[in-house]
Formats: C-alpha cells, structure tokens, sequence
C-alpha cells in the first residue's frame, strides 16, 4: 500500500514509492510513503485562502461542534485504527492510549470551548484598561484568529493523539492545519485523516495531511503561520533555525527530549503505601509503549538508604512482564517501533552502562511470544543503576527513548532536586510522599526545570492520572531541553494559535472591535424593560436605569433577622464606629444586591430563564441608613447557545449612591430565551 498524502482537497500518491514502513513485531512491509512531487507552496495557499475563511467564518462554539462531531465519528471507527495500531508494536492498552486518549481530547476541548469561550469570533482578552482621567480614551486586548496555517510535526509514538490533540486548539482558533506524521507509523494516522475527511465534518482546507517529508513547505511559512513540532531536539533546533522561520519570526512551538526523573521522598520508606506506589508507577512507565512515551520515567531518584530495595522490588515487578507480539495472547509489552529505533537505544543504553550498572533485563536472552525474534524491534527492560549520579553524565543528557530507566540513589531533599534539574528541563516530574510540608518544597525545587509535576500519596494515588499522562485541561511542555514549549492547558492552547492585539480607542470603539460591552460606552434606552427583549434582538449597550430606594435600619435589622447575618457592623452603632473602615452602621452587601434586584427586575414571565451567579462582585463603598441607592443595567456580553433556544447575557451592574459614587459594581449572568414568551420545549 502506498500512502497518500491529502493536499488542496485530494488525496495524492507520492511520485516515488518512498520510505517502506514495517510491521514493528513481524517486520512485514505495511506500508510506503513519500511526497515527492507535491506542492508545499499551494497547499499552503490552501490553508490560507480557503481553510482559514471557511473556519474564521465560524464562530468559537460552532467550532467546538466540529470537534465533538469529530470526535463521535471518529470513536465509531476505533476498531479499525486497533487493528491497524498492532502493527506499531502498541498493545491494546498502548493504542487505548492513542486512540481513545486522542478522541477525548477532541471531547475535552470541545466541551471546554462551549463553557469557556464566547459564541463569537473575536475573544477580549483581561479587563478593560483605563488610560484616561475623564474615560473617553481606554485599551482592550483582544485575541482574534492568525491568518495562517498551522503546521504540525508529529513524533512516531502517538500517531493519533499526537495528531489530535495539536489539531483540537487549532481549528478552534480558527486555524487549519498541515499535519506531517512522523513517517515509520504515518500509516495510522492516514487511516484516521481518510475518516476525518469521507466525515464531510470539517470545512474543505481545515485539515491537510503530508505522509512523507516536507519538501520545501519551511521555504514558504509566512509570519502568520505556525509550527508546532514534536521529536528529537536535533531537528527541532535545524528547524528552529530555518532562515525563513527566522526571517518572518514565525511562531514556533517544540516538544523534544525530556530526561523526567520520579522522585521516592525521604519519608516514603519501603513499607509505606507510597513506596509501593513509587515501584509500580517506575514499573508501567518503562513498559508502557515500550518506554516510548515524551513523559516516561528515565531516572527513579530514592533515598541512598532505599536504593536496593527499589531495585529489588522493581526486578520483580519488571519480571513479570510478557514481552512480544501484541496481537499474542498475554504479552503485555510490545516491541519498539523499527529496528533503526531499537539500535538507537542500545546506543543510548552503552552510553548508560559506562557509569551505570545493568541491573534488570538480559538484552541477549530475554523470551518473546509470537512475532519474529530477529525482523521484530524487540527490546526487554532495562532497569539499570547510577551509584554516582552526580559525576554522571548520560544519565542526563542522553535520552533513551524506550523501556529504560536508572535509579540513582540521593543524600537529602536538596540533593533529589539538583539531580531531577541536570535533566536542564523536563516535561514532568512526580514525587512520591506522605508528607505535604515536604512534598511542597520539592514542588518549589523542582518547578523552575517542569512543565508539570505529579504529587502522589496514598490519598489520591487510586485517582491520580499518573506520571505519564498529558491532559487536555493541563499544560504539556516544559522548559530547555524539553523544547521551551506549551501544549494544551485547555484554553491556553487554543490561544497560542490567535494573535493578541491591544487595541486603544474610545469605549464605543472598543466595545464594537471586542464584542463585549465597555465601560464608558454609550448607554441605549431600548424603550422598553431590557428583561422583555428575547436574546437576538437585544444589544450590546441596552440599558435600565432603576429608581431609588431608600437604605433604612428597618432594612438592615429586617435582613439580619431574616438571614441570621449579625455581624456587629450591622447591627451596632457604637462597635461599627471603632471598626476603621466604615465609621458607623452600614447596610449588608448582600442586602445592597438583593434590594438592587428589586429595582431592575422585571417579575412577568418572559424571555429571562433564570439567574446563574454573579461576576467579579466588589462593595466599593459602605452603604449606611438614610442613603439612597439606584442601579445602572446594561447589556455588556451576549454568548448565544444555539442548541439549546436560549443564550448567556452578562448585564454589567452598578449600584449608586445619591452622590452618584459607585458603592458596588458586578455582572449579573443570565440565561436569556431567543423567544419572547418562551414554551416550555425552548428552555
Ligand atoms: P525526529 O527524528 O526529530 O522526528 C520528529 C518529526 O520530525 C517526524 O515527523 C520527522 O519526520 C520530522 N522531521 C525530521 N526531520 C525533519 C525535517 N528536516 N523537516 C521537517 N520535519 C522533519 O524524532 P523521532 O526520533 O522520530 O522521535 C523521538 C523523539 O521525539 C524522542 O527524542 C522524544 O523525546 C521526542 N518526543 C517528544 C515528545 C514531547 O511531547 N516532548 C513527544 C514524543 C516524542 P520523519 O519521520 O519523516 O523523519
């Protein structure tokens, strides 16, 4: 089978036959891949003139929908991308990993954008700034869409987490990916993208997919392009250094080597839950894909006094591990991806053994079931240990990208946190601890050199996602060696797509570039209550303006009685005068915003739903009896949630004294029917 590669709308074949592609267990061809012949400089067009329109046209939640469709489609097909995954040498769980990890991360983002993004195009970005006395002239920053395309170089592990878990952000920032595959498994992944694109689900030019090399696309990026790239810190520091990603300082993203220590605390002894802990997260991090995990424990760093018992425990945990085939019944560790991988880590595993000890795995004579013993990239672990980590150097700088890890042994906290940041930035790090007030300070040690840092104790250990995961809602990357990068992190992600932009101007400017209502901006009487205009026709800027309402100490005592809030400030005259703030008897915030409600509400059936909480609520000045309050309600976000006959509406709220001074200020957030007099069916 030759793969292809899909490009301007059409699957095209590669003019060559490419690089042949091996079953990693059998050696068997599965596949060839080249793309020699294809035109970088069109596909790019191609993303830029009719991915991008066709996604910026698109609002943030329909984009959202895209990804959840995607993702439902794409879990119907799973079997088909198993059965194809054995062939990279990942076992059930591996792919489980891959595939399932993938599609919930479509799910995850998608199901974030719909609560975390507005139903809108352009994202204002922070609170408004004033940078006037008077107000006429103030700044907004705004996220809006690059006009480029985003392309993504994947590492061979995750053919398709690694592929969705980039593409998510990025078609939700309204930017239409290249994808290249890293070549040995791009098989998967051309499988995945043929059932994206017969999905008829994203819009023509959102996705493009290169199985094969490059080309000369780096000649072509332009400054509103991207690339996010994924692999080894060699080629991501050629790449980094194109003269074209430079020239037009395109945005460039790098996920690379991480050497990522597992920390057994000073207090996790053997005997403790936590050490036990400790063995079996070491144990499934080097047997999980092979060890062919970004994230995967290279250095278990324990106490000097624990270091034999870890490596006893570890040899027997390790020793149960089936390796082989993984389509053979019970194995339960695969081979590597190629054989070119396999003599990669004997390499890394050499550098290793000159200052460490081999301590688990017979490279010579360890069993395989099924596959093909000599044309299978089969590897079993490798458990080796540093007794001199400090004078060590392979240990840090030499990532071996499969089932190997060395335990080092350290003297004190400080000491297992110098260790962990000779990796000069990693990925991850977990710990290991029962002890909270330790566990923080390796936290603060540890952090300045991580991306992300995993605590485990027997609490949350049942829980914990371990060390290996990246999640959708979390930050992936890490400092230095790892790349310098950020993936995910839930929304954060989909930003690094976007351009922020300060914009300055008047308020009405301001509120008409960023879709949000500023302060200052001109107030609209709508004619009528705000309440009974339904969602579409409502604007940004509609207005009521309430009457006054006397604040007496009949309200206070009343409200005090009736909440059992009698708080000395409220109640007596004399206490409140000592206290420094207010000076004398003051009114109850909370009464201020429940008598405020009284003033702006409109009581008859209509199109509001209900009230969902309140904003970024401040008490600027106390309130005490005999001063008159009125509230200002505007219209200031609308954020319409089309399936479901109603839209999100945040009234910006302030409430005033008789001197018109601001005494609280908050949004009001509400659920608004797209229907006059909704029906029960519309909410
Ligand atoms: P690699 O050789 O750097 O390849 C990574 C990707 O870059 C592949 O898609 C590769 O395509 C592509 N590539 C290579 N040369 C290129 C060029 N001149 N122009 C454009 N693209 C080019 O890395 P690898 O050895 O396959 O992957 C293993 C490494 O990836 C490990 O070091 C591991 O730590 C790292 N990794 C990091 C993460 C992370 O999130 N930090 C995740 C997974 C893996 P071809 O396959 O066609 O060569």
């Amino acid at each position: 089978m030759q793969l292809q590669s899909y490009i301007g709308g059409a699957w095209r074949r590669g003019r060559d036959r490419g690089a042949a592609l091996l079953d990693a267990s059998t050696g068997e061809l599965v596949a060839e891949a080249s793309s020699a012949g294809i035109d970088f400089a069109a596909a790019l067009d191609h993303a830029r003139e009719v991915g991008g329109p066709g996604l910026r046209a698109l609002t943030f939640h329909e984009r959202a929908g895209l990804l959840k469709a995607l993702a439902k489609r794409l879990g119907e097909c799973k079997e088909e991308f198993y059965a194809l995954s054995y062939r990279t040498g990942a076992t059930r769980s591996d792919s489980w990993i891959d595939i399932d990890g993938g599609i919930g991360t479509l799910f995850a983002f998608a199901s974030k954008a719909g609560r975390e993004l507005p139903n809108a195009h352009v994202l204002a970005d922070g609170a408004l700034e004033r940078l006037s006395k008077a107000g006429t002239f103030a700044g907004q920053h705004i996220y809006v869409s690059r006009e480029g395309a985003a392309v993504h170089i994947n590492a061979f592990n995750f053919p398709v987490w690694g592929m969705l878990e980039k593409l998510a952000p990025a078609l939700l920032a309204g930017v239409p990916a290249i994808v290249k595959p890293a070549t040995a498994t791009a098989y998967l992944t051309e499988l995945v993208v043929r059932r994206i694109v017969e999905s008829g689900i994203l819009p023509g030019g959102a996705l493009q997919l290169v199985c094969g090399s490059l080309g000369d696309l780096f000649d072509h990026l332009n400054c509103q392009d991207l690339v996010s790239f994924t692999g080894s810190a060699h080629t991501a520091a050629r790449l980094r250094a194109h003269p074209n990603v430079i020239r037009h300082s395109v945005r460039f993203v790098a996920e690379t080597d991480s050497l990522n220590s597992c920390i057994l605390a000073p207090d996790a002894l053997p005997g403790t839950p936590e050490f036990d802990l400790f063995v079996q997260e070491v144990a499934r991090e080097m047997t999980v894909k092979a060890g062919q995990k970004c994230t995967a424990i290279r250095k278990a760093l324990v106490p000097a006094a624990a270091a034999v018992d870890v490596v006893e425990a570890l040899r027997a945990a390790l020793g149960k591990v089936v390796i082989g085939d993984p389509r053979a019944q019970g194995v339960g560790m695969g081979p590597l991806v190629s054989l070119d991988q396999r003599a990669e880590v004997l390499a890394r595993i050499g550098d290793l053994r000159r200052e460490a000890g081999l301590v688990v795995g017979d490279l010579d004579g360890f069993e395989v079931r099924g596959g093909d013993r000599q044309r299978g990239a089969f590897l079993p672990p490798v458990l080796l240990l540093c007794r001199e980590p400090h004078a060590a150097r392979a240990l840090h700088e030499g990532e071996a990208f499969g089932p190997v890890a060395t335990v080092a042994p350290y003297r004190g906290a400080a000491d297992a946190i110098a260790l962990a940041r000779r990796g000069a930035g990693s990925l991850v790090a977990s710990v290991f601890s029962a002890d909270e007030e330790l566990a923080a300070g390796l936290v603060r040690g540890l952090a300045p050199y991580h991306g992300r840092i995993l605590v485990v104790n027997r609490h949350c250990a049942k829980e914990s996602t371990g060390h290996g995961s990246p999640l959708a809602p979390l930050v992936h990357g890490g400092p230095g060696r790892a790349g310098g990068g950020e993936e995910m992190g839930g929304i954060r992600g989909v930003l690094h797509y976007m351009q922020r932009t300060a914009v300055q101007g008047s308020p009405d400017v301001l509120t008409a570039a960023g879709g949000r209502w500023a302060r200052g901006s001109r107030l609209r009487d709508p004619g009528v209550h705000p309440f009974r205009i339904p969602f579409n026709d409502l604007e940004l800027g509609d207005t009521l303006q309430s009457g006054e309402r006397l604040v007496t100490v009949e309200d206070i005592e009343r409200f005090a009685m009736l909440t059992g809030d009698t708080f000395y400030a409220h109640m007596s005259e004399a206490e409140a005068a000592r206290n420094p703030l207010f000076g004398g008897r003051v009114a109850h915030g909370y009464f201020l915003i429940a008598a405020a409600a009284g003033l702006f509400v409109d009581p008859a059936y209509g199109p509001v739903l209900g009230n969902y909480g309140l904003n970024e609520l401040r008490f600027v000045k106390p309130v005490k009896p005999g001063d008159r309050i009125k509230v200002r309600l505007t219209c200031a976000e609308k954020s319409l949630r089309a399936d479901k006959g109603w839209g999100e509406v945040a009234w910006d709220t302030e409430i005033t004294n008789e001197l018109d001074e601001t005494v609280a200020s908050y949004q009001v957030l509400t659920m608004v029917s797209v229907h006059a007099v909704p029906d029960s069916q519309t909410s």
